[in-house]
Formats: structure tokens, sequence, C-alpha cells
């Protein structure tokens, strides 16, 4: 046996045969100290010693003591729970490998007989798509994966993204996929990727949400903009602009803040100093129903249809003058106006028609300090 011998191998000169072999000899002794561990784990989750020590199922206790995954955990103790005689044996013997003998024993504990034998046809992708044809779904089986249910949200360091990711039941899965894939092909599909339209639909259905919660509609909702005049003014308010709750916030958010919103701004000195403050509507609620009321409530956008969430856009920019006057206004569906214009910074051609209006591709350029 090679063992862990690869260490003294003269590496750039053996043949590429005696680095098979040495890999393999390391893998055999892997799975001897994993059967070892089988013992082990047996043994001690007789003992009961997750209960002991605070944890609620021995597949925590060993991922914790083991500093290992939770399906590697979870792997190990059901089949140091399960593993039949002559399965422990082909493990011991070097016959099988440990992935074998974990596929192995499940292939059994679903209900077929010479497992071992049947397990020889099948690599171990192979197995594990016969054990999951002959799996039925257990009572606790449904059980657990309720209770591992969960989803997780963390922001980067300065909350300008955040990652989302989380286990779900089957169930609850498919619910949730099917009403994201709806949501996204509502929103809108030339140009966007099925992770682009998934992460819009699941934002709007929150917003969705939140509106029937308040009673309100999200436009005008009340965010706090908090403003550090001497960092954002001489930067054009790529620094020093907060909203309420922590995330920094580009021109860009900040441009779309000001378009249809209500906001309360407190401009402060860098020493923390009030400066100003107050609460206004960015657009006047009666001009808005008047902006809505000309354009059906449809988006204006060159042969967009959508009627979803429309909202109302200042052609010209707040930051550069644009006024409330409603031929400088456009109705616009979510998409085209949270998504195409303050998202991804295209703009309007204010030459196109009032109920045809066309994009012009975004400036990337820095705006001059
Ligand atoms: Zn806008
Ligand atoms: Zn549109």
């Amino acid at each position: 046996m090679f063992s862990t011998a690869t260490t003294e191998l003269p590496l750039l000169e053996a043949s590429t045969d005696a680095l098979e072999l040495a890999l393999g000899g390391t893998q055999a002794d892997i799975d001897r100290a994993r059967a070892a561990q089988l013992v082990l784990i047996a043994e001690l989750d007789r003992r009961q010693t997750n209960t002991g020590d605070g944890y609620r199922t021995m597949g925590e206790w060993v991922a914790a003591r083991l500093d290992e995954t939770p399906e590697c955990a979870k792997a190990l103790v059901q089949t140091a729970r399960t593993i039949t005689p002559p399965i422990r044996t082909a493990l011991e013997g070097g016959d099988i490998g440990y992935a074998r003998a974990v596929e192995t024993t499940r292939l059994h504990m679903s209900g077929v007989d010479d497992a071992l034998e049947i397990g020889w046809a099948h690599d171990i992708a192979g197995l594990r798509r016969r054990v999951a044809a002959q799996h039925r779904l257990t009572p606790v089986d449904e059980i657990d994966s309720y209770e591992n249910r969960y989803l997780a949200m963390q922001p980067n360091l300065d909350e300008t993204s955040w990652r989302l990711w989380g286990q779900l039941p089957g169930y609850d899965g498919r619910i949730i996929s099917k009403a994201l894939s709806e949501r996204g092909d509502q929103l809108r599909t030339e140009g966007t990727t099925l992770g682009q339209r998934s992460a819009d639909a699941l934002t709007t259905i929150a917003m969705d949400s939140l509106d029937n919660a308040n009673g309100e509609c999200s436009t005008s909702t009340l965010v706090t903009v908090f403003v550090d005049a001497q960092d954002a003014a001489p930067s054009n308010g790529r620094k020093g602009v907060k909203i309420d709750g922590g995330p920094r916030i580009g021109s860009r958010i900040l441009e779309a803040i000001l378009c249809d919103t209500t906001i309360e701004t407190i401009a402060t000195t860098t020493t923390g100093q009030l400066i100003d403050h107050g609460a206004h509507r960015t657009l006047p609620p009666e001009i808005r129903r008047t902006v809505l009321q000309r354009d059906s409530s449809t988006c204006v956008i060159d042969s967009c249809t959508s009627t979803y969430r429309p909202e109302v856009h200042h052609i010209r920019p707040r930051s550069q003058g644009g006024d409330h006057h409603p031929d400088g206004l456009a109705t616009l569906c979510w998409w085209h106006h949270h998504i195409a214009i303050h998202g991804l910074g295209m703009t309007i051609d204010p030459s196109s028609p009032p109920q045809r209006r066309r994009l012009l591709a975004a400036d990337r350029a820095e705006p001059p300090d």
C-alpha cells in the first residue's frame, strides 16, 4: 500500500501510473479513517453525547466537533446508525470506499435487500439516482425538511449589496420558484437573465407586501435621507448621503428617491450639527394623479405595455433642475423606472413622442466633481 507516501516521492520524476497509485492510496487511508469514525460515532450516538453537550441532533454535534459540513456530518451519523454488517465488512476490508458505503447503506434502508450487489452496477452518482428513485418520503423526512428550513440575508460591509441563501421544504420551494418565475415574466424578459428576473421579482413581491401592510403605495412611503453637507456637496452626492437604516446610497439611488417618493431630509455638517431638515413629497400627489390619468397608468416606453406598479418619472433629473410640470413627467412601469433608468442609468430621449418614449444608453462617465 502506498499510503501517504506521495510526499516522499520525487514528484516531478514519478510516472503518472505511480502518482495515480499513490492518489488511490490516500483515498484508501481516508476510507479507513471514515470507517473508524463510523464506529466511534455509533458509540457516541448510543451515549446521546449531543444531548449532554446541548446539541439538538447528533449531526450538529458531529459537524461542530469535526468542523465538517452539515451534509457530511449527517451522512456520517445516518450511516453509523444504519450500516449493515456486510457493508461494514466490505468497507473495513477495503472492497468499497466510504462514499459507496454511504450510498449502499441508503439503498439498503430504502428497502433494497441486496444493495451491495445491485450497487456494483452503478457509479456513485448512479447509486444516488437509484436511491432517489427508490426513496419514499417518510413522515420523519417530511418533518426534517420543515425543521431545517431557513432563509438568510446578509449585506456586504457598506450595505451596497445583499446575499441571500437558504433551504426550503420541497413544496414551499416550488411555490416560491413558481411565484418568482411568473412575476419575473410579467416584468420584463428581453435582455435579462433568469437570475436578474428572479431578483426583480422578489423585490417587487416584497414591495407589494409592504403596500398591503401599510395600506398605501410605496411610492408615497417616507424615506429619510441623511445628508452630510460637507461631503455631499463637493462630490455631487456620491459621498455623504445615507438613507434611514444605514445603507449608503449613491447619486443614482438618490435621484430615484427624488423622482417619486416622499422624503424627509436631515442635513448635517460633518460634526453632526443639524443645518437643515424637512419632509416633503418629491412630487405633489395631484400632479402624480394627473400624469397617471393622462398616460392611462401604462408605461410610455415604446412598445412596453406593462401596467405593473406605474411610477412617475422626471425626464429631466431633479438634480439637474427638472421640475414638476406634467410635460416633463412620464409614467413608467416598475421595470423601466427602477431598473432601466435609475438602476442601469438609461435616460429618456426628450425628443421622443410623449406616448412613445425612447431610451438612450447610459452615460457611464462619472459626473465632474
Ligand atoms: Zn424616475
Ligand atoms: Zn415599461
